[in-house]
């Protein structure tokens, strides 16, 4: 049965449950993934019997802590066994897996993501979700800008867009020119890419194709992939560029999408809680954070889906919890969507860190193009940070004055110096998928 266009929730009733009978359910589940998990997946078995846990030690929600924490390396570490390719990482016979993802690999070897038919569907409902919340319906015609191929993220797209009825268009092979050409002759009303992605066409249609990105008239983009959506700056640059409204998700190839912003547009994600038991732990100590406004690390448990079980998953991503939004959804909000990674937040001459803060700042300065390569490193025992961005072409400030702008910002945001150097525009790297705009070259970190 076709859902009514006017249906603000994809499901209803889930998405409006009081947090008390979403706890219940939550727990419910969580438990039968943990069973589930301990029974048939030799992974898991190892993590727990490791750690001396046993399902049954799961009696009731305050226990959740309790179970151990998977890492992306065990899935590593499980996929280098044999039978090739997923090893032991598996709870289902492998001639059960009909769909085969990976994730992107900036991080080191890729996970392999295994799926059956069973996961597969629950992937493109999960996905509906967000789509549903961020007003897509039939009328809507769906470009995906992205190669396909591995990536999950292009087609759990392209099948949710279906599910919830709108029309879809590949992107696939096409380079950036191509795809701006078939938006503007197909006359697209939605795209969906990574916020980096988003900026390069941006870049290509005004100085390639001597185009506003305006006129192609194109209203909602949604973002996943990387967390910049949700910087404000970010978020405006792209609203004013193109007109449309953005909005971001957030997703991990092993866990799901599991994080949306709504229509509301809360100024952060809602988690859904239908889907995924969402936990933010103290970032050292690793115990919950149930207030609100205070940092935390997100670990994610999938629930209902078999093949390749994620529980208790840390993603390393950062947020916080903040207040409900007014759409009405009880799915609780992460403010500010994902603030960083634990793992690329460091000390730099005693000082905390976060590179996603250089980010609001040179997107932030309206003379600067929206790519730039971050880096620290050692130098006569000296810790050095690096800044390399580019000038927009026709800006007429001098360079020297805007480098003096730039630092001071910085040291205003981060209370660090950074050593700026300006490329010549267009010369930085401007991938279609996720990119890694940190490195951190320092012997010890
Ligand atoms: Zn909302």
């Amino acid at each position: 049965m076709q859902k009514k266009e006017t249906e603000r929730y994809w499901n209803p009733f889930l998405e409006t449950l009081s947090p008390q009978e979403m706890k219940r359910i939550q727990f419910k589940k969580f438990k039968r993934m943990v069973e589930w998990a301990y029974l048939n997946s030799k992974l898991y078995r190892r993590l727990y019997d490791a750690a001396g846990f046993k399902p049954g030690d799961l009696k009731r929600w305050e226990d959740i802590p309790n179970v151990p924490i998977v890492q992306k390396e065990d899935y590593r570490r499980a996929q280098a066994r044999e039978p090739w390719p997923y090893g032991d990482s598996l709870s289902v016979p492998l001639d059960e897996i009909t769909e085969y993802h990976q994730t992107s690999g900036t991080t080191g070897q890729p996970v392999y993501q295994a799926d059956t038919w069973q996961d597969w569907e629950w992937w493109t409902e999960m996905w509906a979700y967000m789509l549903w919340a961020q007003g897509l319906r039939k009328s809507d015609r769906v470009f995906i800008l992205s190669g396909y191929n591995v990536n999950m993220s292009s087609w759990a797209s392209h099948y949710a867009s279906e599910k919830v009825g709108c029309e879809v268009i590949p992107g696939g092979i096409l380079n950036t020119e191509e795809r701006l050409l078939k938006i503007k002759e197909l006359r697209a009303n939605v795209i969906m890419a990574s916020p980096s992605y988003v900026f390069r066409m941006e870049d290509t249609c005004k100085n390639k194709l001597h185009m506003d990105p305006r006129e192609l008239k194109i209203e909602k983009i949604l973002c996943t992939g990387e967390p910049g959506a949700n910087v404000p700056s970010t978020k405006r640059q792209i609203e004013e560029a193109w007109g449309a409204k953005v909005y971001d998700n957030a997703m991990a190839t092993e866990v799901g999408g599991w994080g949306f912003e709504c229509t509301s547009q809360p100024g952060g994600l809602h988690a859904n809680e239908a889907f995924f038991l969402i936990e933010l732990v103290d970032i050292d100590r690793g115990y919950p954070i149930q207030e609100l406004h205070i940092p935390g690390k997100i670990v994610v448990t999938t629930f209902d889906r078999y093949a390749q079980p994620c529980i208790r998953f840390d993603t390393k991503d950062i947020s916080m919890w903040g207040k409900p939004c007014q759409c009405g959804r009880t799915f609780r909000i992460l403010k500010g969507g994902i603030h960083g990674r634990a793992d690329e937040i460091t000390k730099i001459k005693g000082v905390l860190f976060n590179p996603l803060t250089v980010e609001e700042v040179v997107l932030g300065t309206q003379e600067l193009a929206d790519d730039y390569f971050l880096e620290v490193k050692e130098e006569d025992s000296a810790e050095i940070l690096v800044l390399k961005v580019e000038k927009r072409p026709g800006v007429c400030l001098d360079t020297k004055t805007l480098e003096r702008n730039l630092a001071r910002q910085l040291r205003l945001k981060t209370n660090l110096t950074f050593q700026i150097e300006f490329q010549e525009y267009g010369t930085l790297l401007r991938p279609e998928v996720k990119i890694q705009r940190f490195r951190d070259m320092r012997v010890n970190k």
